[in-house]
């Protein structure tokens, strides 16, 4: 039996702007001292409020026209919670319901075997939405201490997020994907968008279906035919992809660990798996989950923004 891939990214971007996303604190990533662009905004003291960075959401939505999404007349934030000691606030403001593009694609020139296409005759990658969020800080652990630093320069640094419909049906569209993205944001001058430096980070989702319950594309030769996919597998996301090289790796290998599971009459476990680059296999790291975890909400201390043409 054989089975047909389906894969889905989430690629966040920090962007690069003078200042944080609510805050006036310097947004510099290459500050090596910890803890220095910090304010009683971003280390979320009691009684102070975000106020929004301009040039963030204007980045966002120039992104957003560059990718053919619309950009809806109204947009806002919503607040979503959860615990972690590098988000001082106990929730991350991000954007759930109302994001600032949506419906968005991206042509590659390249099937899905990996082949060269001209442009013009590529596949349509489409993009459910973009979306702005504040970045968290990053946890230190010394090595073999047994504690952890947390340094907060980071925290409320503007960060964007795409995500994708999942109409990616290998590794190297993948892989093609996300390169021709990085392109478009330094050329756009949006973000650095360095993936060592971890300015731009990347999520698969990827879901086997059993190829004789589909109905394939007509012509192999016509990249641009629609695949019918009437029910999506099981979805597991894979995490700590660090270059694009792990990315279309990671791909590979959970299309062949998936293709061996069912192979064997057994289920997919939904979950989150973490990219081990050194062993180059995945490991099953926590269960996924789902928008209702979060309890997310509209964020009370911003009000809905109007974007004018
Ligand atoms: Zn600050």
């Amino acid at each position: 039996m054989s089975y047909f891939p389906t894969v889905g990214l989430e690629i966040h971007a920090e962007l690069k702007t003078k200042s944080k996303m609510f805050c006036s604190c310097v947004n510099n990533p290459d500050e090596k001292q910890p803890n220095v662009n910090v304010c009683p905004v971003c280390l979320s003291h009691p009684g102070t409020l975000p106020v929004i960075n301009r040039d963030a959401v204007r980045k966002v939505i120039k992104t957003g026209l560059a990718l053919n999404c619309q950009i809806p007349q109204y947009s806002k934030f919503d607040r979503k919670n959860y615990f972690y000691p590098d988000l001082p606030k106990g929730y991350q403001i991000s954007q759930l319901y109302m994001p600032f593009c949506e419906n968005g694609f991206l042509e590659i020139n390249c099937s899905p075997e990996g082949e060269q296409v001209p442009y013009g005759t590529g596949r349509k990658i489409r993009i459910r939405e973009i979306h702005l969020e504040e970045d968290t800080g990053k946890l230190i652990h010394p090595e073999g201490a047994d504690y952890s630093l947390v340094d907060f320069n980071r925290a409320g640094v503007p960060l964007m997020e795409l995500v994708t419909e999942p109409n990616i049906h290998s590794a190297k569209e993948a892989r093609k994907f996300a390169e021709e993205f990085q392109l478009i944001l330094r050329y756009l001058d949006v973000s650095y968008a360095n993936m060592e430096k971890g300015q731009l980070r990347i999520e698969v989702n990827i879901s086997l279906q059993c190829k004789s319950k589909i109905q394939m594309p007509k012509s192999k030769s016509n990249p641009k035919s629609k695949i019918q996919n009437p029910k999506l597998g099981t979805k597991v996301e894979i995490k700590n992809l660090n270059s694009f090289r792990a990315v279309e790796k990671g791909i590979d290998y959970e299309i062949e660990r998936q293709s061996e599971i069912l192979e064997k009459g057994e289920k997919i476990v939904q979950e989150t798996r973490g990219w081990h680059d050194t062993k180059q296999i995945t490991i099953s790291q926590r269960e996924k989950e789902e928008a209702h975890d979060y309890r997310y909400f509209p964020e009370p201390d911003l009000p809905m923004l109007h974007i004018g043409s």
